[in-house]
């Protein structure tokens, strides 16, 4: 195979683990990442001596042999842990995803007997229906009745995606998103009260993975280890720029522009691996794209994450490594420790609470408010006091959620009818790809696509995977 001249936008972690393979097996390899650290999503802020994050990551994958090749890269700094995961309703905690008898017992009677009836209707009237769910509410409903829908659902749904569930796709329904994870806990608890449901398999909080993987300094030093290892082979990463435009040449990428620098330096490529927002790639073409084809891009909206993080003076809060509220500013919680993410002075413990916002509304420019709620909300459900939080931080992510809103499947296909037919252009990840994929799921799809074009079988990037 001849050696290829590549240049991969994003060092979160499908950049950094393409990068990797592709410089050990002789490639040129030019890594382009914005920010002034790697690691994307997964990186690990550090602070006061602490690694924190945007959210919790830890590394999740039934693959064995990759797993192995992580096991490998990390050594003695490899850590395995439980994934366990809780859901705390009212002020008891149950774990993931819970039993049908704790979670009717955790309602209130009548409440919980009116959702049981309308949950009941529901899959009664399944058959029956005809035609697909317009939007998210109706999918909502019709899954799992109208009274249940309206006592978890339309708040928390609205809450997190900062839209009424029927301004959202039913997609987001269908698929696996992660604040609606407790749905499939509550239809397992109302629809057979008394029994303990089954884990749902593959996915992070209920998980029915064996193990989940990190390091003592986060996910964030498993992505520093893999930049160490595209360097050693002679890879070249470059942070604190950014490609601002990729230029065509017949159809072809022929070269990307990078910034920082006096208009730019051009960089010759022969495959461009796109990791990052499908609007920024559609805006960047030149020639440009189509109208519409822009207008579609720059419509596939993200959520924003706050994640708040406290160092408390306790040696544990929790009993896991997530868990999961309802009614509360943050929609979870982590305690990184329990997975093996070393934490300073001895006797603290770090907490990572995440809050979804918009990057237009004032808590995103102001997130010392929302820090602020969540440390309220913290002391008000007895978890810690405020006289044991030591430190406080914030980290904002804007390119957290895929936002699925009514028409999103039809903007993506527009942009993909656009980009796939360019034969050296592959995007790949989550942002590249508008899913929900997680970390490993992300570095997979990535190498596969890679390889596959290296192997002569052009493949373009898929938009739209959705799953967990
Ligand atoms: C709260 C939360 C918790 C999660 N927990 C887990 C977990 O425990 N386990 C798990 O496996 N997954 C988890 N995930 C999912 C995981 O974060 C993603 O799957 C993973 O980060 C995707 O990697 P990526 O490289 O595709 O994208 P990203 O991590 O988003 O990285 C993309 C990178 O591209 C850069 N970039 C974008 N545009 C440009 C440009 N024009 N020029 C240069 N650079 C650019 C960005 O700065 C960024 O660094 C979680 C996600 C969230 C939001």
């Amino acid at each position: 195979m001849s050696r290829k001249c590549v240049v991969i936008v994003g060092g979160g972690p499908a950049g950094l683990y393409v990068a990797w393979r592709l410089a050990e097996s002789g490639h040129k390899v030019e890594l382009v990442e914005r920010r002034e650290f790697l690691g994307g999503l997964c990186a690990s802020p550090e602070r006061g001596g602490n690694a924190y994050g945007y959210g919790f990551h830890g590394l999740h994958a039934a693959d064995p042999a990759f797993v192995a090749q992580f096991h490998e890269l990390m050594g003695k700094r490899w850590r395995e842990s439980e994934p366990r995961a809780r859901v705390r309703i009212r002020t008891r905690f149950h774990d993931c995803p819970v039993g049908g008898w704790e979670f009717m017992c955790s309602m209130n009677p009548l409440v919980a007997a009116v959702c049981g009836a309308g949950l009941a209707g529901a899959r009664f009237a399944r058959p029956f229906r005809r035609g697909a769910p317009a939007n998210a509410e109706q999918a909502l409903i019709r899954r799992y009745g109208r009274p249940l829908y309206r006592a978890v659902f339309r708040d928390d749904t609205s809450r997190f995606w900062g839209v009424h569930p029927s301004r959202l796709s039913a997609t987001l329904v269908q698929g696996c998103m992660p604040p609606l994870e407790a749905a499939g806990c509550c239809e397992k608890a109302t629809g057979r009260p008394g029994r303990r449901a089954r884990p749902v398999k593959g996915r992070l909080p209920a998980t029915g993975l064996a193990k989940l993987y990190c390091a003592p300094g986060g996910m964030g030093e498993i992505c520093e280890a893999m930049a160490r290892r595209v360097r050693e082979a002679g890879g070249r990463i470059h942070t604190g720029t950014r490609v601002t435009r990729v230029r065509l040449e017949f159809g072809s990428v022929r070269a990307v522009v990078v910034q920082p620098a006096a208009g730019g330096v051009e960089v010759p490529c022969d495959l461009l691996v796109w990791t990052g927002p499908l609007g920024e790639l559609a805006e960047g073409m030149h020639p440009g794209a189509p109208p519409q084809v822009v207008g579609a891009a720059r419509a596939l909206k993200f959520r924003a994450l706050i994640s708040v993080a406290l160092l408390v003076r306790k040696e544990q809060v929790f009993d896991s490594v997530l868990t999961y509220c309802h009614g509360r500013s943050f929609y979870r919680v982590a305690e990184p420790k329990h997975c093996g993410v070393d934490v300073t002075p001895p006797g603290c413990t770090a907490l990572l609470a995440d809050v979804s916002c918009a990057p237009d509304e004032t808590s995103w420019e102001k997130p010392w408010s929302i820090a602020r709620r969540v440390a309220a909300d913290l002391e008000a459900d007895g978890s810690i006091r405020a006289d044991e939080i030591r430190e406080i931080y914030t980290f904002r992510a804007r390119h957290a959620y895929p936002v699925y809103t009514l028409g999103f499947e039809q903007r993506c296909e527009t942009v993909q009818a656009y980009l796939d037919p360019i034969p050296n252009l592959l995007r790949v990840g989550r942002q590249a790809t508008f899913s929900f994929m997680s970390a490993s799921a992300a570095m997979q799809s990535a190498w596969a696509a890679v390889s596959t074009w290296l192997q002569g079988r052009c493949q373009a990037g898929k938009v739209s995977g959705v799953g967990w």
